[in-house]
């Protein structure tokens, strides 16, 4: 069975869902860069953000295979998981790693939708990448802490009651570089006004970025995850779940990509002839077939070993680089299978290709993944 056909029913309904989301939905709102709330409350409503939440807390106790069928069938239809994906993972943090009392306080409201868990605070202007270099501090006042800093790129945090923060606790040790990091749940709705403010980015694609200034934003002890001083780790666990389920969002893209490109070459007709009867345009799309079909076992690959309780940090990432990069090509084909026409907004190729450029940078960049695999994997030096 190939990975298209995994998932039968969710994948129907999925579809079904985003039938009642069109083209058109998505340009106005791309054209204000307005944020799709009827979009996410339809995802929320039928369950699918609470995908991976186990039964017991109100979710439908899914394993990761699953979320990544969600994400693609999205991507295909022409719609964007970018608005809410981070909610799929995101509560991973609180899932593993939290308390039992924050656990019943919080999983089963975010699964009904009562609480949006969509904002995730790990990059910084001056630390970018090397996250051990984060400065955004929060010192412990009693039963508080105290948190002064800031984020860039936080998305969602306009449309989202909580955020997971990454932070440091203590000064970075040159000898424990990732020690002294924690991890806060706050509670945006309190926080707003009072020691955060949000400042929204403007970018290529609509995907409601923000910038976050701390000033002395007081925070509950309560809402540490875990335990202080391990947060960079609990973050890391849960990268791996955001790479396989971004790079399920490309293999949607590319599959949204190749069905437009298969179809217009079917149908448009110059010199008398299908443009499709060309090998000049045949052979593009092909080959963007046969790289996503490459890409998608790989995702399916990594996302089986991440559900039999395995840690896939390799294949995780080359399966998010090899999607990013599928998607790419795929995108790039169907703008030239298009010719002027896929520059038309009403086609939705051009929004779509924007879109999918985003992930060979975001959450994780090609070079940091190549560097990843030639140290990890292949034992060569370490370049920093
Ligand atoms: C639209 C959008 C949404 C985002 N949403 C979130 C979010 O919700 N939460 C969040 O925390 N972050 C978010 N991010 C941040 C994203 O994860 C980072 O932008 C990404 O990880 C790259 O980091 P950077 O921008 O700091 O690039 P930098 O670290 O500044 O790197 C710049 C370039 O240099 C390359 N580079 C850096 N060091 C090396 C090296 N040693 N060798 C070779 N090449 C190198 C990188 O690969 C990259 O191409 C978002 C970003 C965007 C654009």
């Amino acid at each position: 069975m190939s990975n298209e056909e995994s998932f039968p029913e969710i994948r129907e309904g999925v579809r079904r869902l985003c039938a009642d989301f069109p083209g058109e939905y998505w340009r106005e709102l791309d054209r204000d860069r307005a944020y799709p709330t009827a979009f996410v409350s339809a995802l929320t409503r039928d369950g699918y953000l609470a995908a991976l939440i186990p039964e017991e807390y109100g979710g439908l106790g899914l394993g990761l295979g699953a979320a990544t069928a969600i994400l693609e069938e999205v991507h295909r239809s022409g719609s964007n998981g970018g608005a809410a994906h981070a909610q799929m993972y995101t509560m991973g943090a609180l899932l593993r790693h939290g308390s039992e009392a924050q656990k019943t306080e919080y999983l089963p409201k975010i699964a009904s939708g009562e609480l949006r868990l969509q904002a995730f605070g790990v990059t910084e202007p001056t630390a970018g990448t090397d996250t051990t270099r984060l400065t955004t501090f929060a010192k412990r006042d009693g039963d508080r802490y105290i948190v002064n800093g800031q984020k860039i790129w936080i998305s969602r945090a306009e449309h989202s009651d909580l955020l997971l923060l990454l932070c440091r606790t203590s000064p970075r040790d040159p000898a424990r570089p990732s020690a002294g990091m924690s991890v806060l749940l706050v509670d945006m709705r309190e926080a707003v006004g009072n020691g955060l403010t949000i400042r929204p980015i403007r970018t290529m694609i609509n995907h409601a970025t923000t910038e976050l200034y701390f000033d002395d934003l007081s925070v509950p002890a309560a809402n540490l995850i875990g335990e202080e001083g391990k947060g960079f780790k609990y973050i890391l666990d849960g990268m791996n779940a955001e790479r396989i389920l971004i790079a399920a969002e490309c293999i949607g893209d590319g599959r949204f990509f190749i069905d437009r490109a298969t179809a217009y070459a079917k149908e448009r007709e110059v010199f008398g002839r299908k443009i499709g009867a060309n090998q000049g345009i045949q052979f593009p799309i092909a080959r963007a077939h046969v790289q996503l079909t490459a890409a998608a076992l790989m995702v399916d690959h990594a996302a089986r070993m991440f559900d039999e309780g395995r840690v896939p940090g390799t294949e995780a990432n080359m399966a998010k680089m090899l999607a990013s990069e599928a998607s790419w090509y795929a995108a790039d084909m169907c703008i030239q299978t298009h010719g002027g026409f896929g520059f038309a907004e009403e086609y939705d190729v051009e929004r779509k290709f924007r879109e999918t450029r985003l992930y060979q940078i975001a959450p994780i960049s090609t070079n940091l993944i190549l560097s990843h695999v030639a140290t990890h994997s292949l034992g060569l030096p370490k370049s920093f």
